[in-house]
């Protein structure tokens, strides 16, 4: 199968090392033929005390953008380079970043959802932050759902980072809906390879049981903080074998629907 990685993050966010070269080479040591940027987007809050370190900030998006093509044009003939972000839906701040996204000619975002509610705003929580109960859980997906319905989200990072202590049948219903939900509208899900490898609360290994069930389109996504990690072949196929056992195969890159998001009329 053709190698491919469409999770991968820059320096920018402040937690990731290496340069935006280093990643490709690495990229292109590995065999792999697509490598699509996704760092962790820019966020407009009302709040202007509020300013969150772990992602790009607003001022560094262009230069991101410009790395990232001037790249795709020097290395066209190795590797086929994407454009991207990973996002956060934030229902109070989604406008904004729409607005703001809508300019900068992006081929894809995926979801990474880390927070419930709006990250700066009081009652918001990271998601992978200690275990909680089925009134957290229960909002985790219902702000997923309605950040999907946005449609412009090529596929979720790590769907199952929300860490549920409670009820099995509970969080069986909830992401069975969650399941369902992406499947309907033919969103894959993505198995997270750096929890893997940091034995973080994902992979939750009842979450990828119920989307077997409910047959769930899967991609494998490195996640990638560092050039080196896109190097990693071991948790890769550790990865593959857990999904496997389930029954799940990951996409051909070929076979994943690509969706540029549009934005709606926002910043037209
Ligand atoms: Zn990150
Ligand atoms: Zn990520």
């Amino acid at each position: 199968m053709m190698k491919y990685n469409l999770h991968t993050h820059t320096a920018r966010c402040n937690h990731a090392t290496g340069t935006d070269r280093e990643y490709v080479e690495a990229a292109i040591t590995a065999g792999m033929k697509v490598l699509g940027f996704t760092d962790h987007c820019p966020q407009f809050f009302p709040d202007r005390d509020y300013y969150s370190y772990f992602r790009m900030f607003p001022e560094q998006a262009h230069e991101y953008v410009s790395s990232v093509r001037a790249l795709q044009k020097e290395y066209a003939a190795d590797i086929r380079l994407l454009l991207g972000f990973e996002t956060e839906y934030y229902p109070e701040t989604y406008d904004r970043f729409a607005e703001f996204a809508a300019q900068l000619g992006l081929d894809y975002m995926i979801m990474g959802q880390h927070f419930v509610g709006n990250e700066y705003d009081e009652g918001s929580y990271y998601a992978a932050d200690g275990a909680r109960g089925e009134r957290f859980l229960t909002q985790y997906v219902d702000q997923v759902k309605e950040g999907l319905e946005k449609g412009v989200f090529t596929y979720i990072a790590h769907p199952d980072i929300v860490w549920y202590k409670g009820k099995n049948s509970f969080y069986d219903e909830k992401m069975t809906e969650l399941c369902l939900f992406a499947r309907e509208r033919g969103i894959p899900l993505e198995y997270n390879i750096l929890g893997h490898i940091n034995k973080r609360s994902y992979p939750e290994p009842r979450f990828w049981k119920i989307a077997a069930a409910t047959g769930n389109s899967v991609v494998l996504g490195y996640d990638a903080h560092s050039p080196e990690a896109l190097l990693q072949t071991k948790p890769y196929e550790e990865c593959l074998q857990k999904l496997n056992a389930l029954g799940l195969k990951p996409m051909r890159f070929e076979d994943i629907r690509l969706v540029k998001p549009a934005f709606g009329e926002v910043g037209a």
